[in-house]
């Protein structure tokens, strides 16, 4: 069958292309021949060692995850945590930086487990001006909202197709600006010769011969991926962040017509990926595995929030409000008047 075949060069090139539109840069991103944490991992490995300070802005267990790697690879890893319902302060990230004083600065754009996204562009702003190497792990904001690489002035940047992107999780991007490769060129303890090498995967110099391919990228999972961003690009993919954030409003007004609460503290941090609810004390609202896109809390979450994964194809209407009927069912409530508010708060955002 032709999709086994090893991608072609044309192909190949494709996908450097569509997913640097994606990421709206000038740099060609690098494919990653496995889910997303593979990126991110080999980002700690490739940036990790001793002498090297990073502050790394932990708002959930991915950031936890990502300062151990460092820490792993001898670097210096100074962390700054936001409670789990809340997301960081712009002003906690500046008062870091000051005190710290650190080379590179780590942060999870938005959080799918806790439903928050971080103020990004305005921490980025922040660690520009202090010429700070910056990483951002976007899985959960890509397709959802902006990630804007360039423009923000990121040096790595991870993204996965299996959330917001509706495509397959078997393949992911690490998107790196000049700097960033010179971040990891002048670190002698990156990793050669691993699965876990960025330097390994970097494409040769435009020109130079021969275009070569690296044999781990997966054939199956790059044509699912091509195919995914050729519908985003279709769609359009400020329509696709569109369809998201009223996603995430149509829910939010169901879930308040409920008589329910976001988990989330501060409105202008609500994902618009996944809308977390607070569970109510009285028990009800406990669910053991997922319900189309209404799932039980994950790890430390569990018995404290509810997800609504409306991300992707379940960015939608027809999926939102499916949602809101599992929460009304399990509350033993009439959808009617939630069902009205997710109705109205998509038909209202529409007019605009
Ligand atoms: C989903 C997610 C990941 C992991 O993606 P996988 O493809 O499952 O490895 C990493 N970071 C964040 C913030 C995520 O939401």
């Amino acid at each position: 069958m032709s999709q086994y075949k090893p991608l072609t060069t044309q192909e190949y090139d494709t996908l450097h292309q569509s997913l640097a539109r994606l990421l709206s840069t000038r740099t060609v991103p690098v494919v990653i021949p496995g889910e997303a944490i593979l990126g991110i991992e080999a980002i700690a490995a490739g940036i990790a060692a001793p002498g090297r300070t990073i502050l790394n802005v932990v708002t959930g267990p991915y950031g936890t995850l990502f300062g151990k790697w460092l820490a792993r690879g001898g670097a210096v890893v100074v962390e700054v945590e936001s409670s789990f319902d809340d997301v960081i302060t712009v002003e906690a990230v500046a008062e870091a930086i000051e005190k710290v004083k650190p080379s590179a600065l780590s942060f999870v754009h938005a959080e799918s487990v806790t439903g928050g996204t971080n103020p990004a562009r305005r921490i980025l702003e922040l660690a520009r001006k202090s010429n700070l190497i910056t990483i951002i792990d976007s899985v959960s904001a890509i397709g959802a909202e902006p990630v804007l690489m360039d423009e923000w002035g990121i040096d790595f940047v991870t993204i996965g197709a299996q959330k917001g992107l509706a495509g397959p999780n078997g393949i992911s991007a690490v998107g790196i600006s000049d700097r960033g490769w010179d971040f990891l060129e002048q670190n002698p303890n990156a990793p050669r010769n691993s699965i876990l090498s960025l330097l390994d995967l970097k494409s040769p110099e435009e020109g130079s011969n021969p275009p070569r391919i690296p044999a781990n990228i997966p054939a199956l999972e790059a044509r699912a991926l091509l195919e995914a961003l050729e519908q985003i690009e279709q769609e359009g993919l400020p329509n696709v962040n569109k369809r998201h954030s009223l996603a995430s409003s149509a829910t939010i007004a169901g879930l308040k017509a409920l008589g329910l609460e976001p988990w989330q503290s501060h409105e202008a941090s609500y994902s618009p990926l996944v809308t977390t609810v607070r569970l109510p004390e009285d028990g009800r609202l406990q669910v053991e595995r997922p319900i189309g896109s209404v799932a039980p809390g994950d790890g430390a979450m569990e018995g404290k929030l509810l997800r609504i994964n409306h991300f992707g194809a379940n960015a939608k209407r027809g999926s939102v409000e499916q949602a809101i009927k599992t929460l009304a069912e399990l509350l033993g409530q009439e959808p009617a008047q939630a069902l009205a508010a997710v109705g109205e708060a998509w038909g209202h955002d529409h007019d605009h």
